[in-house]
């Protein structure tokens, strides 16, 4: 059996997001919250002023890079970022617009930013920028203490929802070997629909919180991660085990409920399909070919090709150099 700690740290040096990057985003950030405080400023009240609170994989430190696209020579990275903006109600003025008049609103006051599409979603004001990346803007309106999320979609309306409270609730349930995995399902899911545009996998909030409530520990990431992948899908297909419930508001509503037949269907089979695979690779001696179980089908190209030799041979290779010390892969800490 292969041990592939290293090739699953080499794989996560590629898909975890650098800081140069990082900081390049955040910028982009802080010019579009500068471009909606100005509007406001010269167009609304002082009580109708807006905050900013940043929310999702980039504020729980679990953002991956998207896999490259190459359109007439142009390279493109679709980050994807949430920036949630905050409207306050003072004591004793009830400032509540209507749904579509505050994403009006943000959407004029972002519209022209980039000269690409701003595009109305129902949870949120999209801005796409010209290398790919986009800028999700949700809007919340806050007179108690949850925020109510505006939802244009006329059956939802206001949604109490409040993504800062998940993502302390992350903070304080999270290792860095969890992170890790969280990193390396929502790659495989990106590489996944990558090679096929009708599968739509779970989103990776729905994702990070299935490997928090399902997670394995294991000084090897490989055993992890695949232990991990077990106990998810063992729980998803157990009888009436299909669901994933969110830990905060709203409290145990279960993100699947909407989900059709097929898209249940497609999930399990291709989280099947991936711990397949992952029990090859372990079965499977010789590195290289223990990698390629993983590099086809599930990761591609970015997880690493293993050395063609085998566990034993490298181990013994390994003891008569060091005069009979073995050394462990030392595990990455937690
Ligand atoms: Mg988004």
């Amino acid at each position: 059996m292969a041990t592939l700690h290293k090739e699953y740290n080499t794989f996560y040096d590629k898909i975890k997001l650098t800081d140069n990057r990082k900081d390049d985003l955040l910028g982009s950030r802080k010019s579009l919250r500068e471009k909606i405080e100005k509007w406001f400023k010269e167009n609304k009240s002082d009580r109708l002023q807006p905050k900013f609170k940043g929310q999702g994989s980039f504020e729980m430190d679990t953002t991956v890079n998207p896999i490259v696209e190459t359109k007439d020579g142009e390279t493109f990275r679709k980050y994807d970022l949430d920036d949630g903006v905050y409207f306050y109600e003072k004591e004793g003025e009830d400032n509540r617009e209507n749904i579509d008049t505050w994403h009006n609103w943000v959407y004029e006051a972002v519209k022209d930013h980039t000269g690409e599409d701003t595009i109305r979603k129902n949870t949120c004001v999209r801005v796409v920028f010209a290398d790919g990346h986009h800028i999700d803007l949700p809007i919340y309106y806050k007179d108690g203490d949850t925020p109510e999320l505006a939802h244009r979609s006329v059956l939802v309306g206001w949604k109490e929802s409040d993504p800062v409270e998940f993502t302390t609730w992350f903070q304080k349930n999270s290792t860095k070997q969890k992170k890790r995995l969280v990193r390396y399902i929502k790659s495989w899911k990106d590489f996944r629909q990558d090679k096929n545009s009708n599968l739509k996998l779970p989103s990776g909030f729905a994702l990070t919180i299935l490997v928090i409530n399902n997670y394995v520990k294991n000084d090897n990431d490989d055993v992890a991660f695949r232990e991990t992948i077990r106990n998810i899908y063992n729980s998803l297909s157990a009888y009436n085990g299909f669901k994933c419930l969110r830990p905060t508001i709203p409290e145990d509503e279960n993100v699947f409920d909407d989900y059709s037949d097929t898209r249940k269907n497609d999930f399990l089979t291709a989280l099947n399909s991936l711990l397949t695979d992952c029990d090859r690779a372990k079965d499977e001696s010789n590195f290289k070919k223990a990698s390629e179980y993983l590099r086809d089908n599930q990761f591609g190209d970015r997880f690493p090709k293993g050395d063609d030799t085998d566990e034993e041979r490298q181990k013994k290779a390994m003891s008569s150099t060091l005069a009979g010390t073995y050394i462990q892969p030392k595990p990455y800490g937690y």
